[in-house]
This record gives C-alpha cells, sequence and structure tokens, in this order.
C-alpha cells in the first residue's frame, strides 16, 4: 500500500468565466521513504500539486490519499517544506530559524534543542548554530530550511526547486548533500524541479508532468534504475 496516493487529480483555479485548468489526471502513487522528483516546464502544476498534498489548496476531481488507517496523516504535524527562497527570519540565529516549527507547534523545548543540534549536524553546520542568515552563503541557508523542515520529525518533505537560486556549482553540491540527507533520515521526499539532470539524479523515480493540452494523457512516471 503506497505512502501518497494521487488518483486522476485536478484542478482549476478561479471561478465563473475566469476559470484556469492548472493540472488534471495527475496519478501518481508514493511509497515511504522514497525520494520521487517531480519534473516539469515552468507553469505546468509542479507547485499546485505540492500545494493539494500539503493541504494548503483543494482540488476538483480524483482523490488525494496520505497514510492509512494505521497511520493517520496530520498535514500541519506531518509535512516540512523547503521553497526555493530560504524564507530565514533574519532576526532569528541559525537554530532559532530550525526551532520555530518546532515551537508553533508547542514540542517540548529541551528535546527540540537537542534535535535541532543533531540536525545541525546533520546539514553540515556544525559550529554555525548562533550565525544570522546573513551571514551564510545561499548553500548554507538552504542548509537551514532544509534542517528547519526536518525540526518536527514530519513523514513528508516536500521541496520546490530547493536549489533554483543557487549558482551551479553549489546546486550540484547540494543535490549530492540532499542525497546523503535523504539516506540518513529515511525521510519520504518530494523533490520538484524544472532540471531534467537534476530530476534524474535525485529522484528514485521521475515523475513528468508537462504543459499544455498534452498534460491530460502524458503524467506518466518514469521507473529509472537507481544507482
Ligand atoms: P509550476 O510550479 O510547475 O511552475 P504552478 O503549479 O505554479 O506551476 O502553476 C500551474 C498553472 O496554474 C500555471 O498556469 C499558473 O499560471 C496557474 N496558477 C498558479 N497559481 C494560480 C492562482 N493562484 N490563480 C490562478 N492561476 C494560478
Ligand atoms: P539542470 O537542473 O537539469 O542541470 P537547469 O535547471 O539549469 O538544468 O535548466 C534546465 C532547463 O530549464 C534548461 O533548458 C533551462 O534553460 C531551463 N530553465 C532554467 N531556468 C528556468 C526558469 N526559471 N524557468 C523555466 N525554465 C528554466
Amino acid at each position: 500500500e503506497p505512502f501518497i496516493s494521487l488518483q486522476n487529480v485536478k484542478k482549476i483555479y478561479g471561478s465563473g468565466t475566469n476559470q484556469h485548468l492548472a493540472v488534471s489526471d495527475v496519478t501518481l502513487d508514493i511509497n515511504a521513504g522514497e525520494l520521487i522528483s517531480i519534473v516539469g516546464p515552468s507553469g505546468c502544476g509542479k507547485s499546485t500539486v505540492l500545494m493539494i498534498l500539503a493541504g494548503l489548496i483543494s482540488h476538483e476531481d480524483g482523490q488525494v490519499l496520505i497514510g492509512n488507517t494505521d497511520n493517520p496523516f496530520d498535514a500541519n504535524r506531518d509535512i516540512g517544506m523547503v521553497f526555493q527562497q530560504d524564507l530565514l527570519l533574519k532576526w532569528r540565529t541559525v537554530i532559532d530559524n530550525i526551532l520555530l516549527p518546532a515551537e508553533l507547534l508547542g514540542l517540548p523545548v529541551k528535546e527540540s534543542r537537542e534535535r535541532a543540534l543533531d540536525l545541525i549536524n546533520l546539514v553540515g553546520l556544525d559550529g554555525y548554530e548562533d550565525k544570522y542568515p546573513k551571514q551564510l552563503s545561499g548553500g548554507q541557508r538552504q542548509r537551514v530550511s532544509i534542517a528547519r523542515s526536518l525540526i518536527h520529525d514530519p513523514k513528508l518533505i516536500l521541496m520546490d526547486e530547493p536549489f533554483g537560486a543557487l549558482d551551479a556549482l553549489t546546486r550540484e553540491k547540494m543535490n549530492l548533500e540532499l542525497l546523503r540527507i535523504w539516506e540518513k533520515s529515511q525521510k519520504t521526499i518530494l523533490f520538484v524541479t524544472h532540471g531534467i539532470s537534476e530530476a534524474v539524479l535525485l529522484g528514485s523515480r521521475v515523475a513528468v508532468l508537462t504543459a499544455g493540452p498534452a498534460r491530460m494523457a502524458a503524467n506518466i512516471p518514469i521507473e529509472l534504475p537507481y544507482p
């Protein structure tokens, strides 16, 4: 039984005469612990699919199932997100940025702090806990974002072009870092990108979302051998 199952999911933005079909017939099963890439050109609906999974927007048709009765899913507690922009608070230190979701969820302070220090180690930022975002490089800031997405031990991490704003070399380095972090954390990760090479490098499977009318029939998950 897959951890996540999307079946023929459709999303229309707007209403009345101002409707816009964002995605239709998106079908995808994801197993627990997988790192799946969703790739496709700008505007094909990648962010829309992530926002539906995060419970941030509704969908029209189709089914979205996450978790199961033995393992019920709570979008507030069980999702961590990483965006292209780091969204770090500039007046908070690295560790206090990482702790923010734990604070919002009211998790125990001492345990959260210990977990934050472990995550700082995991993302390769030992010694940076008391630095401020402006003292960090773009790649380091995204390491902080990844640690923040993991602080409340969510079951699912959604990443929307997390390295899209980084220079090519840093992105390549961060791709390898992400693979290492994924292996260690054993999280289910959905990684959205418009870069084919990045999608293929990272994903144990790659889901392709196409733009335009063809998208109706073309959401074909490609099975790739994982290196
Ligand atoms: P991607 O992440 O692949 O770039 P999006 O999911 O952001 O694609 O967008 C899919 C389509 O839906 C695009 O055509 C976009 O213009 C449109 N869209 C996204 N958000 C909205 C919105 N809030 N209102 C109307 N149309 C939107
Ligand atoms: P990769 O991640 O596969 O190494 P890139 O993400 O740099 O490659 O680019 C993949 C393709 O997407 C290229 O053809 C590039 O021209 C195009 N591309 C780059 N940036 C954007 C963007 N912001 N919106 C749409 N297409 C883009």
